[in-house]
């Protein structure tokens, strides 16, 4: 689902990464759970008085060597007026107005969006007065808060969602399989989703997508709708922030958000680097179905080993998407890259299953008698039953006698035991333990 996104922007130390990790907190996601994974900390999912929405600290956003130091806050501030539905503009209260937010503020001005106006470091409410002063950057009244100990942080996201776009204004095709190519820049995302359009039959005139500039272009296949997210995203080359990779991250993790399938593009001529893989995490962590895509297939000489041998490069660098099957394409001579289309379909309908109850409790307690479960100081795992609770990706929720005795291992064990019954080829699944006595 898409969720409406906030952008937090303002010079540098008046406190965005402080505000951000406040309002997104130590979220515990399975990437940061997995090994070999890392992510960037500039997009996050937030909640307030049970509104959810998404955070970018454009802060975070690094430029290129070659970028002037003088550009990065009309970068990051064009950054959150592209992607963002609220803009949080912070300045720092006890150094009062200063000519970068004067900068920032001239910036924001022309973004027709609804700007909130944070002024931080206001630690005591003997200071809030300090904050009248910022009314003269023209965005209304300023909200006196305090990044670092909570104070006023309520009046200030009482403020941003107030001015969020009411929830579910677009209408989506709830049929459509959603996919999103992902992957570094150069691998030839471009290129196969061009490619795909030239060959099949597109349906309508793209769509808009919730961004102001994403779109995403419909095809239909034998009665089947594919929705492509994000297609003008790809094509927006050479604007001064696409050279800015964690930019690049960014567009891919919302395209994340509303896709079901995440086609991982890696490009067979350059091999695996670390990069591929932060675009692999991104796409498990959102719960995405994920399929590898190997690009540029032609380019590269070939024996009958080498599909093989690519292959299990993958299963090595890539050890938490074993589940993820592997297309060899190229954008170039077409070569398989009909097929996506049917992978595309085979995964999502796993992403989408769901298996009786009485089923998945006899997989389990077979499971269980194949294999015991561990004990711990003389008590042993007791699994009581199971139940999905979700799909997109499938959920599981296992009611055991006691979670502490679970172990890593044995929940890796339970999940094989799954795909061995049910397939689930290319989905992540996810299970969770829970006390019951
Ligand atoms: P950014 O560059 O805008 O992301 O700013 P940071 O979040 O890195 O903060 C810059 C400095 O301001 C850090 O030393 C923070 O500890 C400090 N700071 C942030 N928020 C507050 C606050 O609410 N009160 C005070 N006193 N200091 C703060
Ligand atoms: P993107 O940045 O991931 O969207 O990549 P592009 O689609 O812009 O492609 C990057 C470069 O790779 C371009 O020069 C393409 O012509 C080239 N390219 C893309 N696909 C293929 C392919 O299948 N084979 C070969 N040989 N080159 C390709």
């Amino acid at each position: 689902m898409a969720l409406p996104v906030v952008a937090i922007v303002g010079r540098a130390n008046v406190g965005k990464s402080t505000l951000f990790n406040r309002l997104v907190g130590r979220r515990v996601s399975i990437v940061e759970d997995t090994p070999g994974v890392t992510r960037d900390r500039i997009y996050g999912k937030s909640e307030w008085n049970g509104v959810p929405f998404r955070v970018i600290d454009t802060g975070g956003i690094e430029m290129d060597e070659e970028d002037e130091m003088g550009n990065l806050i009309r970068v990051q501030a064009q950054i959150a007026i592209d992607e963002a539905d609220v803009i949080l503009f912070v300045v720092d209260g006890r150094q009062g107005v200063t000519q970068a937010d004067e900068h920032v503020a001239q910036v924001l001005r022309r973004a027709h969006k609804p700007v909130v106006l944070g002024v931080n470091k206001l630690d005591h409410v003997e200071q809030h007065a300090l904050s009248y002063e910022f009314y003269r950057l023209g965005f209304g009244e300023p909200i006196p808060f305090s990044a670092e100990h909570g104070q006023g942080t309520g009046d200030l996201l009482d403020a941003v969602v107030a001015a969020l776009p009411k929830a579910s204004e677009e209408d989506e095709d709830e049929d459509a399989i959603r996919i999103a190519f992902i992957g570094r820049p150069n691998v030839g995302k471009s290129s196969l989703v061009n490619r795909l359009l030239g060959e099949e039959r597109v349906m309508v005139s793209p769509v808009a997508g919730t961004t102001r500039d994403a779109v995403d272009t419909p095809l239909e296949r034998d009665g089947q709708t594919y929705m492509l997210v994000d297609t003008a995203g790809m094509r927006r080359k050479g604007k001064v922030y696409e050279r800015i990779e964690k930019y690049s991250v960014l567009r891919a993790l919302r395209a994340l958000d509303r896709a079901d399938v995440a086609f991982v593009v890696l490009d067979a001529q350059t091999g695996i680097v670390e990069q591929d893989k932060r675009v692999a995490g991104y796409a498990l962590d959102a719960g995405c179905a994920i399929a590898f895509v190997v690009n540029k297939w032609d380019a590269i000489e070939k024996d009958d080993k080498t599909a093989h041998r690519f292959e299990e490069k993958i299963r090595d660098e890539f050890p938490f998407l074993r589940f993820a099957p592997v297309i060899f394409v190229s954008a170039l001579t077409g070569q398989r890259v009909s097929r996506l289309l049917d992978v595309a379909k085979e995964i999502a309908e796993y992403h989408a299953m769901r298996v009786p109850t009485s089923t998945l409790n006899r997989v389990l307690a077979d499971a269980q008698v194949s294999v015991s479960p561990p004990s711990k100081g003389g008590r042993r795992l007791r699994i009581y039953y199971g139940t999905q609770v979700s799909v997109k990706p499938p959920t599981f929720v296992i009611f055991v006698n006691d979670t502490e005795l679970s172990h890593f291992s044995y929940e890796r064990y339970l999940e094989n035991q799954l795909r061995e019954a049910f397939g689930f080829r290319g989905t992540p699944i996810r299970i969770v333990l829970r006390a019951r006595d």
